[in-house]
């Protein structure tokens, strides 16, 4: 079963917003085993998106058809649909009064271009927006099945899978399945160099690489006789790959390493203190995006100046003057101090110089100092030097700090010396 995804959108084709709808669409279909051969966008033109659907039904048996079903005159995929199926437009009575009664709950006469959006061509079957105003519909196309959905992501997601799903499972070969790994440390080319042979061992199965650096995903993806197998292909496939890289795979299926590390701490019953100078509060940024990560974190400190580091954290002013800010030496108070003042089981500090400037010989732009702090045992501080941009040694050095945490974490307690 092939399928095809067109995103309608000038914002779109101009690079002003990024097409995360038929990114967010494409891994869904895969999931079901339908094969995307084609991904496109078209701006808010009606002869345009008229032409992209006419071709791309031809090609596929399935096309999904995001954005340009609001209200205003740029939305113009409704009337597209209607010219490239021949038929005309007819008002949905039902869906019309839907938006009236929307905006009488807001106490205000409905405007008339609104009306437009009660349109459908003419045979389509409407697909009901529970959150928004705009209703989607699908329809046939030559011999191909087009389901069309608003832009709006959240809308589009929930109507995709209310009102798109149930039709497309039922027609869906249903003989994949998907396992994502989440990997940590190693570079994109050193996971692929270790991974080079499985597709090859492994008939059916696909690997796939993204980075979001500077986490990179693996995903794993099975087919076979039917879904079961797959998944049975994919999880044995899903072992070699932690096999062989260790350590480095931290977690499944979309985690983030924040949400990994937040689970270790609530696990371990450790509250959590940070103290963090040059990621300027990205690291606590990662922490809190966790649901109830309050629950572990006590504090983030955001010590940009020396004179906060003492005022804040007490670290010495001779350590400062001496050692410099960028130094084991400040780490290591930094992370002590941060777990003092927060009574914490367990503290992070991160201090380094993102650049572009600052930079010396003896301390280059991406030198970044850690140190982790329990209540314990000794600090432990690691000296690393990132590569890249500002906002990529930021990130590597808020991760490196996670890590040393999550390591902290789930590393088994001892008791007199002795793992137990
Ligand atoms: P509306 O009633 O809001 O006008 P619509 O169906 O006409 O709904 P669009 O106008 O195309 O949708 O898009 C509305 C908003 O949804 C855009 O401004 C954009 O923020 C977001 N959006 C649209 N298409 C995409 C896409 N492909 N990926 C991510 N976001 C999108
Ligand atoms: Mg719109």
């Amino acid at each position: 079963m092939k399928a095809a995804i067109l995103t309608v959108g000038t914002e779109l084709v101009r690079g002003e917003i990024v097409d995360e709808n038929a990114a967010w669409l494409a891994s869904r279909l895969t999931s079901l085993g339908i094969d995307v051969v084609e991904r496109c966008s078209v701006g808010d033109e009606k002869d345009r998106i008229a032409a992209a659907m006419t071709r791309l039904a031809s090609q596929a048996d399935v096309l999904l058809v995001t954005g340009g079903l609001g209200p205003t005159a740029d939305d113009v995929t409704t009337e597209a649909a209607a010219l490239a199926l021949g038929v005309p437009l007819e008002t949905d009575p039902a869906v019309l009064e839907r938006i009236r009664q929307r905006w009488a709950a807001r106490g205000r006469p409905m405007p008339p271009n609104n009306e437009r959006q009660a349109m459908r061509p003419a045979g389509s079957r409407p697909i009901a927006n529970p959150t928004g105003t705009a209703p989607g519909f699908s329809v046939t196309l030559g011999g191909c099945r087009v389901h069309v959905l608003p832009g709006v992501p959240s809308e589009m997601h929930r109507m995709y899978t209310e009102g798109v799903l149930p039709e497309l499972s039922r027609s869906a070969p249903r003989n994949a399945h998907l396992v994502s790994l989440r990997v940590y440390g190693l570079a994109e080319s050193e996971i692929d160099d270790r991974l080079a042979d499985i597709e090859r061992l492994e008939p059916g199965v696909r690997l796939g690489f993204r980075v979001r650096y500077p986490e990179v995903e693996v995903t794993i993806a099975a087919r076979a006789e039917n879904a079961a197998v797959a998944a049975v292909r994919a999880h044995a496939v899903a072992s070699m790959v932690r096999a062989r890289l260790g350590d480095a795979v931290y977690g499944e299926d979309g985690e983030r390493l924040a949400a990994v590390v937040g689970r270790a701490l609530r696990d371990r019953g450790w509250r959590l203190a940070v103290a963090e100078s040059c990621t300027g509060g990205l690291l606590g940024a990662l922490i809190t995006s966790v649901p109830g990560s309050s629950d572990y974190l006590l504090l983030d400190a955001v010590v940009y100046s020396n004179a906060s580091k003492q005022r804040v954290l007490g670290v010495p002013d001779e350590l400062l003057r001496a050692c410099g800010a960028v130094s084991a030496e400040v780490a290591q108070a930094m992370a002590e101090g941060a777990l003092r003042v927060a009574g914490a089981d367990v503290a992070v500090a991160v201090t380094g110089i993102a650049g572009p400037g600052g930079g010396t010989d003896g301390k280059p732009v991406g030198t970044v100092w850690l140190a982790l702090a329990t209540t314990g045992e000794a600090t432990r501080v690691e000296h690393r030097l990132f590569h890249g941009d500002r906002e990529r040694i930021q990130q590597a050095a808020a991760h490196a700090a996670l890590w040393l945490v999550g390591r902290a974490a789930s590393a088994r307690p001892t008791v007199s010396g002795e793992r137990i």
